[in-house]
């Protein structure tokens, strides 16, 4: 669960792939736009963030508290939960649209097939939503 914290993660590269084969392009960890999300799309004004759900303390079954340096996680992952939440207010301050795609819809015992989540994904793209989240069933 913890594991090593990788910029190319799996379900990244689930929705990369799946987005890519549906004819969209992207931009990739974008630095100079706030929280720098893992893929936009400039000309739909969309950020998507793929979210690990330990790192980003997701309310779901892939996250559990370590038993560990317990002070440690609590902090570090509500830090992270306060940059995320910065971030998606700045980008939408700038009409940026955000989608959180969440581990959880593409890996555990909740996930989506790929292709579901992917056309999820895509369904927003094509819509003038704002901010929204996809994650695995209930
Ligand atoms: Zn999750």
């Amino acid at each position: 669960m913890s594991g090593i914290r990788s910029k190319d993660t799996k379900p990244e590269l689930v929705v990369r792939r799946g987005l890519h084969a549906l004819g969209y392009r992207y931009r990739l960890h974008v630095k100079d736009l706030p929280g720098k999300p893992d893929i936009v799309l400039p000309r739909r004004r969309a950020a998507i963030f793929v979210h690990g759900c330990f790192w980003h303390g997701h309310n779901c079954h892939l996250f559990k508290w370590p038993k560990t340096r317990t002070d440690f996680w609590r902090q570090k992952i509500k830090t992270n939960r306060k940059n995320d939440e910065r971030a998606i207010r700045a980008l939408q301050e700038q009409a940026w649209r955000v989608l959180i795609v969440w581990e959880c819809s593409l890996k555990g015992r909740t996930r989506h097939s790929s292709e579901k989540t992917i056309s999820l994904i895509s369904d927003w793209l094509r819509s003038d939503q704002g901010k929204d989240e996809i994650r695995g069933r209930d």
